[in-house]
């Protein structure tokens, strides 16, 4: 019973919160060179760096910023260059696309066959991964009985993560407060108003 194993107990980055960011980008690099042996392919230098610049945050970067920075390092550097190499590294299972952002995020248990289900913070947009077997199971299951061929059974969820919920929620009581004055502030605003209109 491997193969229902569901990751949910502990989403890295929002349960983990402050960490040492070189330590995921460190296991990242190393799972990947692992799993690259394990298949017989290749991870050039340049798909290394890709990887490594797509793992520089817990944030889905696009291609387009992959290229500058890329651009910056190598002169050769052009963008089949960096969509072959995000290419190569999906096809790995090193990477997952998060189609609503357009935006590529590393996967942190490449090897074991998933389908992503991805929390995206909408104020940092930090995302994290889960993969539950049992989601992926559920839409397989729906599509089979619609007669719907299933592409990609990812699932990128929206909401706000730990670290911006209290910022968020704070705005959002004073854009209420503000929304809905009271009535007695009207009438304080329309007597000097009227007051005015006679002088
Ligand atoms: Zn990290
Ligand atoms: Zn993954
Ligand atoms: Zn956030």
């Amino acid at each position: 019973m491997v193969r229902a194993r569901a990751h949910t107990a502990a989403i890295p980055p929002f349960k983990s919160g402050k960490h040492d960011h070189r330590r995921c980008v460190a296991a990242a690099l190393g799972r990947a060179a692992k799993v690259c042996a394990g298949k017989g392919s290749r991870l050039t230098a340049l798909r290394r760096r890709v990887l490594e610049l797509v793992w520089r945050s817990h944030r889905p970067v696009r291609a387009y910023d992959l290229l500058a920075t890329l651009a910056r390092e190598r002169s050769s550097a052009a963008p089949p260059t960096v969509y072959r190499a995000l290419d190569f590294l999906q096809a790995q299972g090193l990477v997952h696309r998060i189609e609503s952002l357009n935006a590529f995020i590393g996967c942190d248990r490449p090897g074991e066959p998933h389908a992503g289900q991805f929390l995206i913070c909408r104020e940092c947009g930090r995302a994290a991964e889960m993969a539950d077997g049992r989601i992926e199971a559920a839409i397989r299951h729906g599509s089979a009985a619609a007669g719907f061929y299933l592409e990609h059974p990812t699932v990128e969820a929206i909401g706000l993560c730990p670290e911006c919920l209290p910022a968020a929620s704070a705005a959002k009581s004073r854009v209420r407060a503000t929304e809905m004055p009271p009535v007695s502030s009207f009438l304080a605003r329309a007597r000097p108003a009227a007051k005015a209109s006679h002088g």
